[in-house]
């Protein structure tokens, strides 16, 4: 059986590249060095429940099969006839079919819109604002001995980013530090059982005291080993393995950044504690992260959506900078989505502009709360909407996806989601990295190649084949009514 190597999983933004898929009888039978989820996708994306394998439109309310022409046509009628249409996704697709997507945009008058806009866009806003000091993932995973994990729960949302970058892969230049966690993790499940037993003879509660808290662990004073900190409102895995975890309160991240930034400073705090952390506390820890070689914060939507949002990140970027003049410092943005980076770089390298992009007046305008795809939704301006590779009736606030799904909606998705159900239009389509090959960037801004291992059921298209066909019948239409 043909086993294909160096496969990059299209699922979380981190684009493990090792996966060993093999494949028979043009279906996956195996997968090697991918985690749980990557596994699961790779073994069930053709599940026939779960995929849409023909065209459908709906007629007198039912969705029912129909062929492609008649399917391209429809979604095409419905774009090319729209005043403000909206174009949303684009995360989960490669940067071939997102161009395309960018071209449609124009073409329509619409407006463009990837789902950075609900997850980093905040973050995005204050990159652009305050510039940023970063690197790539080969770097982090060679050099970096401080890990900052901020609002984000690598264990649970990217489950192999610890091992494959930070702070459980060998680099060139620093050792893993997986030893320290498995002795760690022992003493855990040690306490766990312990107690469970305790409970079950004395038929009574032990209070176990937790492995770390607010106060300065052993560890950090060691010298030489990478260390690993995480920051959150709760307690999550992540937080089980850290060297150290401080939970803040929540919504006073922006607090917390700034006391550290006072702190990096030598300026004094005159206060006890700074959102619910002890003043030596936090001085231990921007120790740390002073006297570290090569540090990195990597932080998620636990940052940039808690209060304060984007605010928050021109906090943590300041912190970096400030950091910079003390040692070598370094941010980096947890991107989820698979292809998410990449739908911001290709709008922003067409457009100038990273999502929320409005075309109606001809040339590209940008002004994310006004532009972006939930409060033009909110405001009911919408008349249609192209749905791709997304599922924003699973997700978008009531109001916006009642506005949503009153209008005409075609949907280009590989599989049955909320948004395909409401849907007019079923584009069915290939799934990217699987049957479609492609171009994707890691949340590092790298871009990779994606590959096709098998080929897609008899009626899906690639998203790339379905964008060029609705394109070339919606400059047909506009031809039409232009010489009527
Ligand atoms: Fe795929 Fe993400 Fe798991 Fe890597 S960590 S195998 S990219 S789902």
């Amino acid at each position: 059986m043909p086993t294909i190597k160096n496969v990059t999983c299209p699922i979380c933004g981190t684009f493990c590249d090792d996966i060993e898929l093999t494949v028979k009888n043009n279906k996956i039978t195996d997968v090697k060095n991918a985690c749980a989820m990557g596994e699961a996708k790779f073994l069930s994306y053709a599940d026939p429940h779960h995929r849409n394998l023909k065209p459908l439109i709906r007629k007198n309310g039912e969705l029912v099969e129909t062929t492609w022409n008649e399917a391209i046509k429809k979604a095409a009628q419905i774009l090319a006839e729209a005043n403000y249409p909206l174009l949303y996704g684009w995360s989960s697709t490669n940067c071939e079919a997102i161009r395309l997507g960018v071209e449609l945009a124009e073409e329509i008058g619409g407006v463009i819109d990837n789902t950075s806009s609900v997850c980093h866009g905040p973050s995005i806003l204050s990159i652009q604002d305050q510039g940023i000091s970063t690197c790539t993932l080969g770097q982090i995973r060679h050099r970096a001995d401080l890990i900052v994990y901020w609002g984000s729960d690598p264990y649970s949302a990217h489950p192999r980013h610890l091992e494959r970058y930070t702070a459980f892969t060998d680099g060139r230049f620093e050792p893993s530090e997986w030893r320290r966690y498995v002795s760690r993790l022992r003493g855990v499940t040690g306490k766990k059982k312990l107690a469970r037993a305790s409970k079950l003879v004395l038929m009574a509660e032990v209070s176990i005291p937790p492995i770390t808290g607010n106060q300065v662990p052993p560890t950090l004073e060691m010298e030489e080993e990478r260390k690993l900190i995480v920051i959150d409102v709760r307690r999550t895995r992540s937080a089980e393995f850290a060297d150290y975890f401080i939970q803040v309160e929540p919504n006073k991240d922006y607090e917390l950044l700034q006391a550290m930034r006072m702190l990096v400073k030598n300026e004094e705090l005159e206060v006890d504690q700074v959102a619910g952390i002890p003043v030596e506390v936090l001085e231990k820890i921007v120790d740390v992260m002073i006297n570290c070689k090569f540090g990195i914060f990597f932080f998620g939507v636990g940052l940039t959506m808690s209060a304060g949002k984007h605010r928050n990140i021109d906090a943590a970027l300041a912190l970096t900078r400030d950091l910079n003049f003390r040692t070598k410092f370094v941010i980096m943005p947890m991107r989820g989505h698979f292809n998410v980076t990449g739908a911001n770089t290709v709008f922003l390298w067409q457009t100038g502009y990273p999502f929320a992009i409005d075309f109606s007046q001809g040339y590209p305008t940008y002004n994310p709360g006004e532009t972006s795809t939930v409060d033009i939704l909110a405001r009911d301006e919408s008349d249609a909407a192209l749905v791709i590779a997304s599922d924003p009736v699973a997700n978008f606030p009531k109001n916006a996806t009642q506005n949503l799904v009153k209008n005409p909606l075609i949907v280009i998705d590989p599989e049955k989601s909320a948004t395909t159900l409401m849907a007019d239009v079923v584009l069915p389509s290939a799934f990217v990295g699987i049957e479609a090959e492609g171009t994707a960037y890691r949340m590092d801004s790298v871009p990779l190649p994606l590959k096709q291992v098998v080929k897609p059921p008899r009626n899906c298209l690639s998203d790339e084949k379905i964008l060029q066909r609705i394109l070339k019948e919606v400059r047909r239409l506009k031809k039409t009514t232009k010489e009527a």
